[in-house]
């Protein structure tokens, strides 16, 4: 990583450096910047949205195509039920001080970081702990030196009215998780009813972050990628572990952690299981492809780390959870994904709200026969209490649990079959002898949860260097936002003619091109390398001769002579990885 680096005209981070180049050359910059701008609001410009683009294909190429997960598409906003039934409502909450003077809100647990308190120690204290913390450090307002006042807990969901009724609340997802719970018997469906199974969905997430401060890494609005990966408990192996049982894995364990130190150990997955480092073969899987993705996209096994997450600092429910980090300059160690076993409590929870049935259905290998209590309908009186309902409401009475349907008769003289209330004397509990075929139970969870704008971050800051005082984006050639630049060496004398036919070729058969006749060919150039474009094609007086063109490389800055003729094929190889710039340049002179 470079740590200060020649920018414009002045010397700073690399953060400054590459926001500078990113608005400057249209990967990104503040939104609404006429109106003077939106803190957490970020607008992607047309070399940022195709790299934006290409880093969530590679997303979808390895857990869509290779892993075979399910993807769905919902909406933003959700109904309030929605997320007090998962929490979010209670919980979904960030601790923030106001300064007393210019009435600016910050977190105080950034503000208390700051001053060097840990993020494990910030993130459990009580808002009494925050306020005597700021009081001891001393901290006042940033902006105006002010003091700040007692500390609250603040809602970070985006809060609405769904329609014209002010009572309808309405939420902006702060994650894209929810809408697959929700969903889960329709998409349980669509893998006809077979455990394991996952579900990805890639979409904005609103969070309406207290102060944000840090750029792309952290925003009001983003987009995020929840996966969630449903399987049976008492069947958690991975198919897949085999072909990522030798992967190495940097780990940031909770016993470190304890100790104050920051040293990572290294496992291979293997070992990270026997071990019970991590308890679920689905997590240690996803994470090896967490890792690999991040290796993908630049960034080296040493810059990344994954962070055991304390007992405190992990939701309540989740039996272990990971945050995939990466060393970034000026921030530090950044979350760019997190990796949560969430057991059944998402779809516990929206079970007991929405009172729908969210248990699947699970055959014994052999029947169990057991005496039990079995509850039967009366159904003498079933009929004229339910009339044409009266077959829905005793199929949907044999679907709930009989524990559950006693305890409910015997606390409220009722239990509720949908929207009906069955009293005591419409049931008949009795014990019998019954033969049990199968058993009904929630799927388990883990859940791998990336940030896509944290990602695209990383791979910028990873693939900005300077080489001889010129900036190069050496991004990874499948995420290139721009693959093979086109340029005649002059915009004259058919040279500019030839080289927009040869650009038409290359963009019918896929790739992603740009064309520049302005300025010298080393401008050209520089300003390629500073957009990242992977490979150069310059078209001269000897292409009208013997249809040959030069390729430059944009890294090694290496240029080779091919020909025309078989351009697509080779670049086609190139882009896909068979081959490097080395074996391309060989394989055009040995031609
Ligand atoms: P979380 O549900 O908080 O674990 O977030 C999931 C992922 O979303 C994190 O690993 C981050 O990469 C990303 N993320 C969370 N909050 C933000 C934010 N405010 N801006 C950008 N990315 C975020």
């Amino acid at each position: 990583m470079i740590d200060e680096v020649k920018c414009s005209k002045h010397v700073c981070d690399t953060f400054t450096a590459v926001n500078e180049l990113a608005k400057r050359r249209g990967f990104f910059w503040s939104s609404f910047e006429i109106y003077g701008g939106s803190g957490g609001f970020v607008t992607y410009g047309p070399l940022g949205t195709r790299l934006k683009q290409n880093v969530e294909a590679r997303l979808r190429e390895l857990f869509v195509k290779q892993v075979g997960i399910f993807e769905m598409e919902s909406s933003v906003i959700a109904p309030g039920k929605v997320f007090e039934a998962s929490g979010h409502v209670d919980h979904f909450k960030e601790p923030m001080v106001e300064c007393q003077v210019c009435h600016t809100r910050f977190r105080a647990d950034h503000l208390l970081e700051e001053k060097g308190v840990s993020s494990k120690e910030a993130e459990k204290m009580s808002l009494d702990e925050v306020a005597a913390a700021i009081g001891f450090y001393g901290i006042v307002c940033p902006d105006c030196k002010g003091v700040f006042g007692v500390p609250q807990r603040y809602l970070t969901m985006f809060e609405t009215t769904i329609g014209p009724y002010s009572g309808a609340v309405g939420y902006g997802r702060p994650e894209a998780a929810q809408n697959i719970f929700v969903e889960f018997n329709r998409l349980f469906n669509c893998a006809r009813e077979k455990l394991p199974f996952g579900v990805i969905q890639i979409g904005h997430a609103l969070r309406n972050e207290i102060s944000p401060r840090q750029g792309l890494i952290r925003l009001r609005e983003f987009t995020i990628s929840d996966l969630e990966f449903f399987f049976d408990p008492e069947d958690p192996s991975c198919r897949f572990i085999s072909e990522v049982a030798d992967e190495v894995l940097p780990i940031l364990l909770c016993d470190t952690r304890l100790r104050d130190c920051e040293t990572v150990s290294y496992f291979t997955v293997r070992e990270a299981l026997d071990k019970k480092i991590i308890l679920c073969e689905w997590q240690a899987f996803f994470m090896a492809m967490a890792k690999c993705f991040l290796v993908e996209l630049g960034v080296p096994v040493e810059r990344q780390r994954f962070l055991e997450k304390l007992s405190w600092e992990k939701a309540h429910y989740s039996a272990q959870s990971f945050d995939q980090e990466v060393l970034v300059d000026r921030w530090g160690w950044v979350e760019v994904s997190g990796h949560a076993y969430r057991t059944d409590y998402d779809l516990s929870c929206h079970m007991r709200a929405s009172g729908v049935d969210l248990r699947v259905y699970k055959e014994y290998a052999v029947p169990v026969e057991r005496e039990g209590l079995v509850v039967r309908p009366v159904m003498a009186k079933f009929g004229p209490a339910f009339k044409g309902d009266a077959g829905r409401v005793a199929s949907e009475l044999s679907e709930l649990s009989v524990e559950k349907v006693a305890a409910d008769l015997d606390r409220d003289g009722y239990v509720l079959v949908g929207d009906y209330k069955v009293f005591k004397d419409q049931v008949e509990i009795s014990h019998q002898r019954v033969v049990e075929r199968g058993t009904r139970f929630i799927p388990h969870v883990v859940e791998p949860s990336f940030g896509c704008d944290r990602l695209f971050y990383v791979a910028l800051e990873y693939a900005y260097n300077v080489k001889d005082d010129r900036v190069i984006l050496s991004f990874p050639r499948y995420i290139a936002p721009i693959q093979v630049g086109i340029y005649p060496l002059m915009g004259k004398d058919g040279l500019d003619v030839k080289a927009l036919e040869l650009q038409r070729v290359l963009t019918k058969a896929g790739f992603m091109t740009d064309y520049d006749e302005a300025g010298s060919i080393g401008r050209r150039y520089a300003r390629a390398d500073e957009a990242g474009v992977a490979l150069g094609i310059t078209v001269d007086y000897d292409t009208l001769r013997d249809d040959t063109i030069t390729i430059r490389d944009r890294d090694s800055w290496r240029q080779v002579r091919a020909s025309i003729k078989d351009l697509s094929e080779l670049l086609r190889k190139y882009f896909d990885g068979k081959i490097d710039f080395e074996l391309l340049g060989e394989i055009i002179q040995n031609k």
